[in-house]
């Protein structure tokens, strides 16, 4: 059994989950104590107590230790990254580098702890000193996803423990174990009691108390909108701080000057990797008429070379859907986009079985041609391996249906007129803009996050982490 960490102890609870491999679902991928709301109000109480002692390390002490369990992350990074497959099931290629990047978030921040200073301005008056600094908030509260089990959780408690804050992590119920065997290094790295507490269980009891505490200063949440507006408003109700990362529905745009290979890579790649399972798939492809028949051939023809099998099999391309209730919703919207009446070129079908007769929850990456604007497909998340193409006209009708949703995470453009891609990077409302490359696909030291539903509050990751994990403080001194 996998206990909640509260106080530097591991501790047992009541209930317990068991997860299932989705690969193959007689694979029990292990036991998790599932904490409940009075356990979550006394990892928030540790978390409180801690926090004086941590906001007065130094830096140096907070590098060592954020160094220390980067690497041992890196060290691990094949392990973690077979944990990960096996849980969440992404290819273990992917896995793999998911847990590196992890570690390489660690090294980061731990650098940014050495680095974390202030400003001396002039005052506007005669002998006055001005200083700005940062200091930690006090607790805060971290809420994760499933999709990215070991990088998420990662980029939100490096800032925040670097920064000085001490932390509650609620990682989803889908993917306790990449959470636990995160806290497991952190804890055996030699954080202090309380410094970073792990809490398993239902978001809507032990997520809640961390939305409700007034001891949790902040609260930063990558999700759904629908759980993110849950978390504002409880946030805003007792005026806490809080940042959300939440869906998108990214366009890539392919003009007819691209190069065909480097369109569909980046479109197969963003648009099926991962199963489709990450905010920043782009699920829109838009695509103007003079080469729209080529390249939709040319999709076609890579989709039905990719192979979808167990995750951790050498050669899968696209591992399964994360559990039955993804893939539900998924068959869902792939009758929804046939009832709207797009064509599905190819894929959509379920496979109940893997290449070795194990069931999972499997599913063939599917492309819609011939859709509108307007269809649900083309409007909301689906989150799995579902991508539609609109056939447009010219750039400028490209451009206008890129931005005509209520997302603005990510956004492509293939194409190789610079002319066109500086007007895109310019003119497309999204946080993140890639040209002739995978939408999907990020650094792990730049400012990540979009705008409008996708996210709301300060950027992830790199230095302007530090926005959202620290509190400014202007002091002034008379000489
Ligand atoms: P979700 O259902 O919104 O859950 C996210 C987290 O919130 C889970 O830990 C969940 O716990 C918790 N939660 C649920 N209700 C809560 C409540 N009332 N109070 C506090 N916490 C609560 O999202 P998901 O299905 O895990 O993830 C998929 C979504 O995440 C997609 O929309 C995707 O686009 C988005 N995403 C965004 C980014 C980004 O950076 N923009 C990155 C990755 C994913 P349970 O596990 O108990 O439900």
């Amino acid at each position: 059994m996998h206990k909640n960490l509260i106080g530097g102890a591991w501790v047992d609870a009541t209930r317990a989950s068991r997860n299932l491999n989705p690969s193959d679902t007689r694979d029990v991928v292990g036991e998790y104590a599932q904490a409940d709301v009075e356990q979550a109000g006394e990892a928030v109480a540790a978390a409180h107590a801690a926090a004086p002692a941590w906001a007065l390390t130094t830096p140096q002490q907070r590098f060592d230790l954020l160094d220390a369990v980067g690497s041992e992350i890196l060290a691990r990074k094949a392990e973690l990254g077979d944990l990960l497959a096996r849980e969440e099931g992404k290819t273990l290629p992917e896995a793999i580098g998911e847990a590196a990047r992890a570690g390489y978030i660690f090294k980061f921040f731990a650098g940014e702890a050495l680095r974390s200073g202030g400003d001396s301005l002039a005052s506007v008056r005669p002998g006055v000193g001005v200083e700005v600094t940062r200091e930690p908030l006090g607790v805060v509260g971290l809420i994760t996803p499933w999709n990215f089990p070991i990088a998420i959780p990662a980029w939100k408690i490096a800032p925040a423990l670097a920064f000085g804050n001490t932390v509650v992590l609620k990682p989803a119920e889908l993917v306790p174990g990449c959470a636990w065997a995160l806290a497991d290094i952190l804890h055996r790295n030699g954080l202090p009691p309380g410094v970073f507490n792990l809490v398993m269980g239902r978001g809507t009891d032990v997520g809640q108390v961390l939305l409700d505490d007034r001891r949790v200063q902040a609260v930063s949440f990558t999700g759904s909108v629908a759980t993110g507006q849950r978390v504002a408003a409880a946030c805003a109700a007792r005026l806490a701080k809080f940042q959300l990362e939440m869906g998108g529905k990214n366009p890539m745009v392919v003009l007819d000057d691209a190069d065909l290979d480097v369109a569909v890579t980046a479109a197969v790649h963003s648009g099926y990797f991962s199963t489709g399972q990450r905010c920043t798939a782009s699920s829109r492809l838009i695509v103007t008429e003079g080469i729209h028949d080529r390249f939709v051939a040319a999709m076609a023809e890579r989709i039905a070379r990719l192979t979808v099998d167990d995750a951790r099999k050498a050669g899968t391309d696209i591992g399964p859907v994360v559990d039955d209730r993804q893939l539900a919703q998924d068959l869902e919207y792939i009758e929804i986009g046939r009832r709207e009446g797009a064509t599905l070129l190819t894929g959509g079908q379920a496979l109940e079985r893997n290449s070795a007769g194990a069931p999972g929850y499997y599913l063939r990456p599917a492309l819609f041609t011939e859709t509108t604007p307007q269809m649900r497909i083309n409007r909301e998340e689906i989150f799995g391996p579902v991508v539609s193409v609109l056939r447009v006209k010219d750039y400028e009708e490209a451009l206008a249906l890129a931005n005509d949703t209520p997302f603005g995470l990510a956004a492509g453009i293939a194409t190789t007129s610079l002319k066109h891609a500086a007007h895109f990077k310019r003119h497309a409302q999204a946080g993140m803009v890639m040209v002739n490359l995978p939408t999907a696909g990020v650094d792990y030291h730049v400012p990540f996050g979009g705008r409008k539903a996708s996210s709301h509050g300060p950027r992830e990751q790199g230095r302007y982490a530090a926005e959202f994990y620290t509190a400014v403080k202007t002091a002034y001194t008379q000489a």
